[in-house]
């Protein structure tokens, strides 16, 4: 059903507001202080009476003031979809990002088919990107939705966007799934580090503790096994570069030598506490230095490094002097009550 827009007195202020009504209201005009008459078509009344309401309401006031005569809130959730195309028509640049924003919060599966096609028709990028994630996160749903079998029935050109929306929210998926595996390995690495250490420093059997889980009982049980190994083979060998078992053992001596910052037990002066243990640490750390690293190294560090950190943030005691004036202030503050 067509609205009318009539152009009286305020007709300037609508003018100001849209460009495009501008022009309508210009060339509708047909004489000075004639009124006029603006046809707004292909939406239904209620919301192009709401488009007016929000074009005679100072968009900058209007944020501050929610409490005004009218609920814009309310507008917005009745007629959010019409508002968007009006305010794409007409050319309202906050209102269409209001409105945008509007729609792409309350997004649903069941309307995501029909929320592509408006952001496709609207221009509306961020509209766009919520129904990516939506898809993404809830495939099925849209893919249960009225309008996703309609767009397969009738619009080729909605299919492909269909087809386009669903590319993206997988390759989002695949990039996330990569970025989660891959932080597991570098969480592994970083306790393969902390297990090495205690090996080596031949506390591993006094320091099982009860907490330790099953997987990585069996980890640490694996290191050392490799490390016997490569007492045995390669140690005697000296080449472990021919046996597998043997490079293993060596890439993961190299990486402790890259994220250890202790001397090592024949060197002295390091920075005063216990020198490290673990075999080839100091001669892996020297070659190292003489010979440089390559840059993959150097990020694997990186990453391990960080690992490590945040492991040793989520499992940190409590320091003991923090304990000590905690227990004195409760003390304190209870004999005051009392
Ligand atoms: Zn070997
Ligand atoms: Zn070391």
């Amino acid at each position: 059903m067509p609205a009318c827009a009539r152009k009286s007195d305020d007709g300037g202020i609508k003018a100001a507001a849209s460009p495009v009504l501008e022009r309508m209201i210009v060339g509708a005009r047909r004489g000075w202080d004639a009124d006029c008459t603006v046809r707004v078509l292909g939406a239904p009344a209620d919301a192009v009476v709401a488009f007016l309401r929000f074009l005679y309401s100072n968009p900058r006031a209007a944020a501050a003031a929610a409490a005004g005569e009218w609920a814009e809130e309310d507008a917005v959730s009745a007629h959010g979809a019409a508002l968007l195309a009006l305010a794409h028509a007409y050319r309202v640049p906050w209102l269409k990002r209001r409105t945008e924003a509007a729609v792409s919060a309350r997004l649903t599966a069941e309307r995501a088919v029909d929320a592509l096609k408006l952001a496709a028709l609207c221009d509306a990028p961020r509209l766009y990107l919520s129904c990516a994630r939506l898809a993404g996160k809830n495939l099925d749903a849209v893919e249960r939705s009225e309008g996703w079998s309609f767009a397969g029935r009738h619009d080729a050109a909605l299919r492909l966007n269909l087809l386009q929306l669903l590319h993206d929210a997988d390759q989002r998926n695949e990039r996330w799934e990569r970025e989660r595996a891959s932080q597991h390995v570098y969480g592994q690495l970083s306790d393969a580090m902390a297990f090495l250490d205690r090996i080596f420093a031949g506390t591993e059997e006094a320091s099982s503790c009860e907490d330790e889980d099953e997987d990585e009982d069996g980890v640490r049980r694996g290191l050392e096994q490799l490390m016997r190994h490569f007492a045995a083979c390669g140690g005697r060998t000296r080449k472990p570069a021919a046996c597998p078992r043997c490079r293993r053992a060596f890439q993961l001596l190299r990486l402790h030598a890259s994220v250890c910052d202790r001397a090592g037990a024949g060197d002295g002066d390091g920075d005063g506490g216990e020198p490290c243990k673990v075999a080839l640490c100091s001669n892996l750390k020297a070659k190292m230095q003489e010979e440089g690293v390559d840059k993959t190294w150097k990020l694997l560090v990186k990453k391990v490094t960080r690992a490590r950190v945040m492991s040793a943030l989520a499992s940190r005691e409590v320091p003991e002097v923090v304990k000590k004036s905690w227990a004195k202030y409760s003390s304190r503050r209870a004999a005051r009550i009392r």
